[in-house]
């Protein structure tokens, strides 16, 4: 028995599980959909936040990289809207067109034998439609998004965790109260510390942690692709396996480098492994299903 046991780990593949970013790493960059994107987030500074126009392309640079997304960045420095109302402004108006079915990459994820999850910043009717429209929405189990990482309910909890921070809820947020990140890295001022942000999102490791718990992954058996250094090395640090997408230029952090992930068989050939055919074992049903299925 314990030789079986010893023989059937020799055998067990090295992952249980990979977990997919989408945008920009589903589809490349150069489609387009990635840049409307951006222009949308800085249209709805201007026309939803009332910031001038002059000023947003800082500002949303600031927020991106100090907060992971600009609506993370947003609830930190204080402003308040509806998430729902942003995701739409900010997806509802890409150019979904330019993502066309890929068959190819449809092949490849059918082909490979492992759980297969998403895990993105964007919201869930995004992921949906991405999804879809690339003819991949049957190829992963579930979809960890935005909502996934930040239910309603979420927000009275962080509220009551952040006991030390001026994190502003419900209706109450003005002009007045709005942290003035651009000025803060103008004139910075040690004694001030930037406000946390309410929203759970890459490349928080605590958000890559909660995704990894949701989804009952053992990061030392899962294999995540990202676009984003700084999430694949966030990734990296809570112990991924990780592959950059979009470059053949590996970093510190990323264990494999794809230019496309067209190029996942070349890159990553022990994925195909015969043996793990033979040796994986299919969950019937996943943890997140209820809350996170395409
Ligand atoms: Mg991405």
């Amino acid at each position: 028995m314990e030789y079986e046991t010893i023989f059937r780990q020799a055998q067990r593949p090295k992952y249980d599980c990979l977990l997919f970013d989408l945008d920009d790493t589903l589809y490349p960059r150069s489609n387009g959909v990635g840049s409307a994107c951006d222009q949308n987030v800085k249209d709805f500074l201007v026309e939803k936040l009332g910031i001038e126009k002059s000023k947003v392309d800082e500002l949303g640079f600031l927020l991106y990289k100090n907060y992971g997304t600009s609506l993370a960045g947003l609830r930190a420095i204080g402003y308040d809207f509806n998430y729902d109302e942003y995701h739409s402004f900010v997806h509802g108006r890409l150019p979904y067109e330019n993502l066309k079915p890929d068959p190819v990459l449809r092949n490849l994820l059918l082909s490979l034998p492992y759980r297969k999850l998403i895990f993105t910043n964007a919201d869930k009717v995004h992921a949906v439609k991405a999804l879809s429209r690339l003819g991949l929405e049957d190829c992963f189990e579930g979809i960890i998004c935005f909502e996934t990482l930040n239910p309603t309910t979420k927000k009275i909890t962080v509220s009551d965790d952040t006991d030390d921070e001026p994190v502003r809820m419900g209706s109450s947020s003005t002009s007045s109260e709005i942290f003035d990140i651009v000025g803060h890295f103008a004139q910075p001022n040690p004694t001030t510390e930037l406000p946390k942000t309410p929203v759970i999102c890459k490349p928080s490791e605590f958000a890559i942690e909660l995704a990894l718990k949701i989804a009952n992954l053992d990061p030392q058996r899962t294999l995540f692709f990202e676009d984003s250094v700084r999430n694949i090395q966030a990734g990296k640090r809570v112990g991924l396996h990780t592959v950059r997408v979009g470059t053949s230029q590996r970093v510190q952090g990323a264990d494999y480098a794809l230019e496309s992930i067209h190029n996942l068989k070349e890159a990553v050939p022990e994925l195909w492994d015969s043996e793990v055919k033979t040796d994986v074992s299919y969950p019937s049903k996943l943890a997140v299903e209820t809350s996170v299925t395409a």
